[in-house]
């Protein structure tokens, strides 16, 4: 029988859409209609296994799963030496220091001798340690910010995107000591199932093809002639733009590819240098 690539993926929860969003973009087709716990793609070998996200790095590292993709946050958690195939850059946010009214905080070293309730007491442990700081840790799985308010901790240490739930619960950000966002992970020595490992390899060339097109625009305009250099040199890092000639002998067609976080400027300058009639298109894949 074929094999296939087993990807562990949060069943419910933050990391969920995207997460098929990215298989899906691929072109690799399923049905998530029931979520039961495993589904098999029709077109690609692959298949899902639906779980929470906190048992992911366990799934993974066990060979239950050959990869997953998780927050970094709960791969750290873990504990497991797993390989880091691609930060996949969603979900991003951070875990906090989180203070009560009255708290007076300045930095780490104001937590000295403090109980601070987390979920990820491996993480904040090493960062304490490393800043010479001991405190007592009250580990929860959940609603972490309504500890202060019952009792049971001086503070937090939290995920934080927006700030929102801290607000809410009367709570202050304090500081920012970890930074975390959605990664795909493997076993380190998963190249060694030659068989699996060649589905994950095309996999990976897929997510990166369909990943390079999102960051770049098509751009088609027409020029007069004697402005061809000035347009290659505003549109740069290019071997060389397409150039069609057009029935008016004094203009041309150019094409380019342009990457996004540079279109604007682009943009603007060709329109400043007479580019005329410029379509803008997205591109659905791009290889290198
Ligand atoms: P599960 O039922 O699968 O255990 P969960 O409640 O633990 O779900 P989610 O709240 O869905 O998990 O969060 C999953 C991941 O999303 C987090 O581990 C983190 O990497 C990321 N994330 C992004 N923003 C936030 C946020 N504001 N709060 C919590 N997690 C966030
Ligand atoms: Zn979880």
């Amino acid at each position: 029988m074929e094999k296939r690539l087993r990807i562990a993926i949060q069943k419910s929860g933050r990391l969920s859409e995207k997460s098929l969003e990215i298989i899906r973009s691929c072109g690799i087709d399923f049905s998530t209609d029931s979520r039961v716990l495993r589904e098999v793609a029709s077109n690609f070998p692959i298949e899902f296994l639906f779980v929470r996200d906190d048992d992911i790095p366990t799934y993974v590292y066990d060979n239950v799963a050959d990869i997953g993709i998780v927050g970094r946050n709960e791969l750290d958690e873990s504990g497991f030496d797993l390989e880091v195939v691609r930060d996949l850059g969603f979900a991003s946010c951070r875990l906090s220091i989180a203070v009560p009214q009255g708290f007076e905080y300045e930095s780490l070293k104001s937590l000295e001798g403090k109980r601070i309730a987390t979920s990820y007491p491996r993480i904040l442990s090493t960062i304490l340690e490393k800043n010479g700081v001991k405190a007592s840790l009250v580990t929860v799985a959940g609603s972490v910010e309504i500890t202060p308010a019952v009792g049971i901790a001086d503070c937090i240490c939290d995920l934080v995107s927006t700030g929102t739930t801290l607000k809410m619960n009367g709570l202050k950000e304090v500081d920012q000591i970890y930074f975390t966002s959605a990664v795909m992970v493997s076993r380190r020595d998963f190249s060694s199932d030659a068989q699996r490992y060649g589905i994950l390899e095309r996999l990976l060339v897929r997510m990166d093809t369909v990943n390079n097109a999102r960051k770049k625009k098509y751009i088609l305009f027409n020029l007069p002639c004697d402005r061809l250099d000035d347009a290659a040199e505003i549109i740069g890092g290019m071997k060389s733009p397409t150039v069609t000639p057009l029935l008016d002998k004094d203009w041309l067609s150019v094409q380019s590819v342009v990457s996004e976080d540079r279109f604007w400027s682009v943009f603007e300058d060709l329109k400043a240098l007479g580019a005329e009639g410029i379509l803008v298109m997205p591109i659905e894949k791009m290889s290198d």
